[in-house]
Formats: structure tokens, C-alpha cells, sequence
């Protein structure tokens, strides 16, 4: 299973903004991009080239590191995004969303996206009574989702107990703390799905 290794505050720094792929560093003072808010390299700070084409691989180029996919896999989401009815850019960050990693990192079980797939990765979950270690795992309406007994005393999960509320948990998901469960009510529309990627960008990047 293939995934970036690099550091990630350079994504945040390439991107120009904060992707929180670090977890509690990304509201510290510790931020890499508030302390050097230019891309990374010796070129980093001269004046960057803008363009439509460019505005819109930066885009693309956002979304997945945002959701830590790699380029393939990208392509093939929007290829399944284009094929479906409705909206492709709409489509696509709905198959980001049910990512079975992101679905436990909005569940706040997790603090970044890369901690909910290492839980995911270890065996730590599972989906309708059976264990799922795939971090794309698509959920589906209706999917109950919940830490495997004997990981529920791990440090993680204790934190995500304690810490629970902190975080927003989005209207299309319900997350019951006591028995750390996630109930999948419904697929996430436009609407529920808070990012600040602009998919209508990523359709234009595909479709020349
Ligand atoms: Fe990005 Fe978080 Fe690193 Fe800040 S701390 S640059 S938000 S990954």
C-alpha cells in the first residue's frame, strides 16, 4: 500500500496553506507555515507564476494531499466520479469523504488524517462486525463503525473518549462516545463536506 512518506509540513508550505496533516502542531505557534509561509526550495520565496493551468494542478495537487492519496488512485476516484450521475467534482470529494480513514478522522478518533490510517492499517477497526484494514475502504450508507474490543484501552481511543465533542463531528455521521461507535447515516452531499478544496478546478484540470 503505497503513500507519501515526505514531510508534510512541506505539503502545506508547497500548497500555501495549512492542509492540518500534523494534528495538535497545526494550531501551535509551532506551524511550520506561519513560521516560513512561502514554498519550500531555494526558489520558494520569488514571485510565483500564476496561470489557469497552474491554479488548477495546484488544485488537484491539494485535494490529495489533503486526503493522502497518491496520483493513480486520484485518477481512478475521478474516473468513478465521472462515471456516476450528478456533479463529477461534487462526486468526487464524496468518495474522498467515505474514505474509511477520513471517516474516523472526522469521527475524531483520530487527530490527522495520517493517524486515522495507521489505526485503520493496524487492525484497529471495524466495519459491520468484520475487521477492515484498508484505509479507502468506502463506506456506504447505513455502515456502523466501530473500535475493535480489545483496542478500545489504547491511548488513542482513551484520548478520543475523553476528547469527545471537541471536535465538529459532520451531520452525515454520528458517533455514539460510550460504545465509540460511527453510525453512517447517509453519504455526504456538497454541502456537509468542509474543505476548501475547489473541485470545480480539479473537472478542469481532467477534462482538457
Ligand atoms: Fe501543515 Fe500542520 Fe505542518 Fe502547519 S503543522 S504546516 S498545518 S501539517
Amino acid at each position: 500500500m503505497a503513500r507519501y512518506t515526505g514531510a508534510d509540513c512541506k505539503l502545506c508550505r508547497r500548497e500555501k496553506m495549512k492542509l492540518f496533516l500534523k494534528g495538535a502542531k497545526c494550531d501551535s505557534p509551532k506551524c511550520a507555515i506561519e513560521i516560513r509561509p512561502y514554498p519550500p526550495g531555494e526558489h520558494g520565496r520569488n514571485r510565483p507564476r500564476e496561470n489557469e493551468y497552474l491554479l488548477q494542478v495546484r488544485e488537484k495537487q491539494r485535494a490529495r494531499r489533503v486526503y493522502g492519496v497518491l496520483e493513480r488512485q486520484f485518477r481512478n476516484y475521478y474516473a468513478e466520479a465521472a462515471r456516476r450521475r450528478g456533479k463529477t467534482g461534487e462526486n468526487l470529494l464524496q468518495i474522498l469523504e467515505c474514505r474509511l480513514d477520513n471517516v474516523v478522522y472526522r469521527a475524531g478518533f483520530a487527530k490527522s488524517r495520517d493517524m486515522a490510517r495507521q489505526l485503520v492499517c493496524h487492525g484497529h477497526i471495524i466495519v459491520n462486525g468484520h475487521k477492515v484494514d484498508i484505509p479507502s475502504y468506502q463506506v456506504s450508507h447505513n455502515d456502523i463503525i466501530d473500535v475493535k474490543p480489545k483496542s478500545l484501552e489504547l491511548t488513542p481511543f482513551v484520548v478520543a473518549r475523553a476528547e469527545t465533542g471537541e471536535r465538529q463531528v459532520p451531520a452525515w455521521l454520528e458517533v455514539i462516545p460510550e460504545k465509540m461507535r460511527i453510525l453512517v447515516h447517509t453519504l455526504p452531499v456538497r454541502a456537509q463536506i468542509d474543505t476548501q478544496v475547489q473541485e470545480q478546478l480539479i473537472v478542469e484540470y481532467y477534462s482538457k
